[in-house]
């Protein structure tokens, strides 16, 4: 348990916003707990015999003359088996065990812990008295979830000599499994340690980007990739299917642990998504997907401060099991209505405004929240990665304002959502022009390793056809299509099918859902392949028309949904029929 004293006593309630005189012994960063109620906080300004605590839970029935009462320890997280599966809000309290306390409100001042300390876990060691370890070493393992190994590893300033290690056995997470010494110094480890979370998680060293997070969503894996370590941020309007893609990518991405920060949107939307995922079966191991993730919850009807915290609650988990040489995926949903309350809680502070209102440290905490993104050689020498998907909701979808644009400097790929491709129902609407991966380099050669050689080629000639597109449509609405002959209408014809055949795909389709490398490669090439038969067909007389009404076409613009992701050799069938497709043989 931390030791509280008092700090100082309250003379001033704006909101989230609580200012004490007092100050002697108030630390910048500490957690607070303030009235007697013993509201969460966090000591965000000391000036001059005055405290500014930014204050977790409703304020509302906090008078001045409360005391207020200082941790010493900044704010903090708990780390160990038990994160996966559940629920926390945005300082790391569970919420279905907050809601069994105290009904069916986040109850304040209520200091439920985040992890169970009176359940067992079953923990194997994997060290022995004598063994020396660095800091960050594997000490032993428990099966948190079917999905999930935790391994249990050495906080990160501790290091030294075995001198003991518990049996493999059922153990809480606060009794000690390894004691070590270091010189004179002792040890007890237990399995839960404690990080606090606006600073990074150490690691080794920062490794280069080499392999595509592959997500299931064919635009995204086809033409804008991330890399796993990399960065993204998806700017959209209203309804233009944000929470979907984030939706899509935390259930079918291939990270072995998804960690989902809902902050600041509607409830109902947080709840729509546990519905789902205590429903949803991993396709690659049968398991169900809640047993690889970590939710975040703050939604709008929650504290605005804990928002500002649930970025940093979340993202230091992910890095925990980063450390544990796991692929890490983070989706915050949303960094707007984060730098949101990042303006309230700025504003209540009386700070100058820049841009918009936001404070001017905005784009600083932007970069520091991306900058935690990366793939890395570990303490303890694995390797583990940690990506981050932001979305982002510019009010009116004006991509001018300060979140979209400081964003779009820290990360290197960028999925731009389309107003009118969503009002024409083509989801996901990832403009296709204003959209950019950088990571398609780092992720070329692993592309082309395990699946095709011409895979970078097959995706620029695409994003070629879909340029001229873009200059034969603009021809078109000027003088109308008849000028056009019928080897550029081709290119139209070609990019028809590659928008409603390949970049359209349904969330709610069970086949259409998530596509896996192999049959995206495939899909790639028979429309490549239609678009040179189709051509040769054309210049050997064939009518345009004809092309369009071949029943190879049909076929091709329904592969995405008749094929399911293990229906290889069909689509391979398909791909032979396509390279031989020949009209004038047809006609024959
Ligand atoms: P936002 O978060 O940007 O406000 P949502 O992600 O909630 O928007 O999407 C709004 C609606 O768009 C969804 O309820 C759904 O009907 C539709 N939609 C978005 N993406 C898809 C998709 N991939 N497949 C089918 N429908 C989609
Ligand atoms: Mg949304």
């Amino acid at each position: 348990m931390t030791m509280l004293k008092i700090i100082g006593c309250v003379s001033r309630v704006a909101g989230p916003l609580v200012e004490a005189e007092g100050g002697q012994d108030a630390h910048m960063r500490e957690m607070a707990e303030v009235g007697d109620e013993h509201l969460v906080g966090e000591v965000v300004r000391l000036q001059a015999g005055k405290i500014s605590i930014q204050v977790y839970e409703d304020t509302t029935s906090l008078k001045p003359g409360a005391p207020v009462y200082g941790s010493g320890l900044p704010l903090a997280v708990d780390l160990g088996p038990g994160l996966i599966g559940t629920i926390f809000d945005g300082i790391q309290r569970p919420l279905d065990v907050l809601r069994s306390v105290s009904g069916d409100f986040v109850g304040r001042g209520l200091s439920v812990p985040a992890l169970d300390r009176k359940k067992k876990w079953h923990f194997k060691p994997l060290v022995k008295v004598g063994d020396h370890l660095q800091a960050g070493a594997v000490i032993g393992t428990v099966q948190e979830t079917s999905l999930v190994e935790h391994r249990v590893m050495l906080p990160p300033q501790m290091q030294g000599k075995v001198i003991a290690v518990v049996a493999e056995n059922d153990w809480t997470i606060e009794e000690d499994v390894v004691v070590i010494a270091d010189g004179d110094k002792e040890h007890r480890v237990a399995m839960l340690q404690r990080w606090p979370v606006r600073q990074p998680r150490p690691y080794l060293s920062r490794e280069s980007l080499d392999e595509p997070l592959i997500t299931g969503q064919r635009v995204i894996d086809a033409l804008f990739p991330v890399a796993k370590g990399g960065s993204v941020a998806v700017p959209g309007g209203f309804g233009t299917g944000k929470t979907v893609v984030q939706h899509q990518i935390a259930k079918w991405c291939d990270a072995d642990i998804i960690l989902f920060i809902g902050c600041g949107e509607r409830g109902n939307e947080m709840t729509d998504v546990l519905l789902n995922f205590s429903r949803l079966i991993d396709a690659r191991s049968g398991k169900p997907l809640l047993e690889r993730t970590v939710f975040v919850a703050n939604t709008s009807n929650m504290p605005v401060a804990a928002r500002e915290a649930s970025i940093y609650t979340g993202i230091t988990m992910a890095e925990y099991y980063r450390d544990m040489g796991y692929n890490v995926a983070v989706m915050a949903d949303s960094t707007s209505r984060w730098a949101e309350a990042l303006r309230e809680l700025s504003g209540r502070m009386e700070e100058l405004p820049a841009d918009e209102g936001f404070p001017a440290y905005l784009p600083i905490r932007l970069a520091e929240f991306y900058e935690r993104a990366g793939v890395v050689t570990t303490l303890s020498g694995g390797r583990g990665s940690v990506t981050i998907i932001g979305s982002v909701s510019p009010p009116g979808g004006d991509f001018s304002e300060p979140v979209t644009q400081h964003s779009q400097r820290y990360v290197r790929c960028f999925w731009s959502l389309d107003r009118d491709l969503a009002n024409a129902r083509h989801y996901p609407s990832i403009s296709w022009t204003d959209s950019y991966s950088e990571y398609l380099h780092d992720v070329e050669p692993w592309w082309a390793k395990n699946f095709d050689p011409a895979w970078l080629a097959m995706r620029n000639r695409i994003i070629e056809l879909l340029q001229k597109e873009t200059r034969l449509l603009q021809v078109v609405k000027l003088v109308g299509p008849d000028v056009l002959p019928d080897s550029q209408k081709m290119i139209l014809e070609t990019c028809g099918i590659f928008k409603n055949g390949f970049l359209q795909q349904s969330a709610f389709d069970a086949v259409d859902m998530y596509t896996l490398p192999a049959k995206q490669v495939r899909m790639l090439k028979v429309i490549l392949a239609f678009h040179d038969k189709g051509l040769e067909a054309i210049r050997s007389g064939v009518t345009l028309e004809e092309v369009r009404t071949s029943a190879l076409r049909t076929a091709i613009l329904k592969m995405r949904f008749v094929y399911r992701n293990e229906d290889i050799e069909q689509l391979d069938t398909l791909l032979k029929v396509t390279e031989g497709f020949s009209l004038k043989a047809e006609a024959v």
